[in-house]
């Protein structure tokens, strides 16, 4: 077998998902208007497929911080800060991480995917345990194979299937490193962070959280799910990133532990890679005042995640959790959602087609993220294209029937 022939089967399952017509996973954005608007192949889009939280990317503020950095500093570090060294504000957007976070140290890192490589790969090795939440993103996967610790997987928000597997391993003598998300990025469901605190304690594990979907989200401060749910303390380390309601691009992780602060000596994906550009420094810091200041945001976010998710339950659409920023509606098959997915967008909808396998029980997923910056009228044009498309038959289940596609699921 060669090197290239595992590519092989690539080009059939490509052309099974460009039957819709569309292409879904490279789909070219030819303008985008602001926050939630879009232009794609010439028409006017509503965006209901980014994770733009709280509208931030076009906020004046924080675009006037980031031309403000850009011209003052220049375009790039050109280096990690191992080597380059630690400047352009790098330190101040650390320190304004760690006061918002009310943690005492915070680790920037170029993305989300590489704060969760290098946390749990400096945490954890051989000889370590870390039991991770079967739903995890990928990247905490693989930061547990990078980091060469024993993976033990337990069931989806299950503080019982974690306890009885902790039980088990009592006595190994090996560290125990739990892992779970704040809010799950497929189905928009959260994890019940209380139990999971109890299970930790019974056992002297350490609780890490990744909350990039849930900061700027939940909390009284926007620290996430940990906040909301009064755990803060109890929480190890927690990991975010920039890219969803920060409006950015970058990843961080805090921490109370005093030996947090010598990560950064160890942490291979912090530093073997160039540090955050001047640019991204000024819009974090501008976006991280504005998490603070502006509750607002996160009211509307709220008020327009409720209103879609009834909107979507009234016409009698099958969601996957009760509502939060991230709604996805579960489809009876990959084609199905394949024919759905382009008939939205043909209906001026842009939203995330979600296939196995990267969907936790290889469901098949319609997924919409939420913004602040929709307007009432544009959630209420989403319901009605949803409705149209999914409901125009009594099952969806017939969209696929009526786009000539075979279903892959016995009848
Ligand atoms: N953690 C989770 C839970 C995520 O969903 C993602 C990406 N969607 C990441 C980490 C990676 O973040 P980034 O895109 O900033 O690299």
């Amino acid at each position: 077998m060669s090197l290239l022939d595992k590519f092989s089967a690539l080009p059939e399952r490509h052309k099974a998902i460009l039957q819709g017509g569309h292409d879904p996973f490279n789909v070219t954005i030819d303008q985008v208007k602001s926050a939630t608007e879009v232009v794609i192949n010439g028409r006017d889009v509503i965006m209901a497929g980014s994770n733009n939280y709280l509208g931030l990317t076009y906020d004046p503020d924080c675009i006037e911080a980031g031309r403000q950095a850009l011209a003052s500093y220049g375009t790039g570090t050109t280096g990690s800060r191992i080597a380059n060294g630690t400047y352009y504000g790098h330190q101040a957007l650390e320190d304004n991480l760690a006061k918002m976070m009310g943690c005492t140290s915070a680790l920037v890192y170029p993305s989300g995917y590489q704060a969760n490589l290098g946390v749990i790969a400096a945490l954890a090795g051989r000889g370590d345990t870390i039991l991770i939440d079967a739903d995890c993103h990928a990247c905490i996967y693989d930061g547990c194979l990078m980091s060469g610790a024993t993976i033990v997987r337990f069931r989806h928000n299950s503080p019982e299937d974690l306890d009885r597997r902790l039980q088990q391993l009592e006595g190994d003598g090996s560290n125990k490193l739990i892992i779970v998300e704040g809010l799950y990025s497929m189905f928009g469901d959260t994890a019940p962070l209380k139990e999971f605190v109890d299970v930790k304690q019974k056992h002297k594990a350490f609780l890490y959280v990744d909350e990039a979907h849930s900061l700027g989200v939940f909390g009284d401060h926007g620290r996430g799910l940990a906040e909301q749910e009064g755990v803060s303390q109890d929480v190890d380390f927690i990991v975010g990133t920039f890219s969803k309601s920060l409006g950015s691009i970058g990843g961080f992780c805090v921490s109370n532990h005093t030996e947090f602060s010598y990560m950064k000596f160890i942490s291979r994906p912090y530093m073997f890679t160039a540090s955050i550009s001047p640019a991204t420094i000024g819009t974090v810091n501008m976006a991280i005042d504005k998490v603070g200041q502006h509750p607002e945001l996160r009211e509307k976010l709220w008020s327009n995640a409720r209103r879609l998710h009834e909107g979507l339950q009234t016409a009698g659409l099958k969601l996957c959790a009760p509502a939060s920023p991230i709604i996805s509606v579960e489809m009876p098959d990959q084609e199905s959602a394949i024919i759905g997915w382009n008939r939205l967008l043909d209906e001026g909808v842009y939203v995330n087609l979600a296939i196995p396998p990267g969907t936790p029980n290889s469901k098949s997923l319609l997924r919409s993220s939420i913004s602040a910056a929709h307007t009432d009228t544009q959630i209420d044009q989403i319901v009605v294209a949803y409705t149209k498309v999914l409901k125009a038959d009594p099952s969806s289940q017939t969209v696929s029937q009526q786009a000539g596609l075979v279903s892959a699921a016995p009848e």
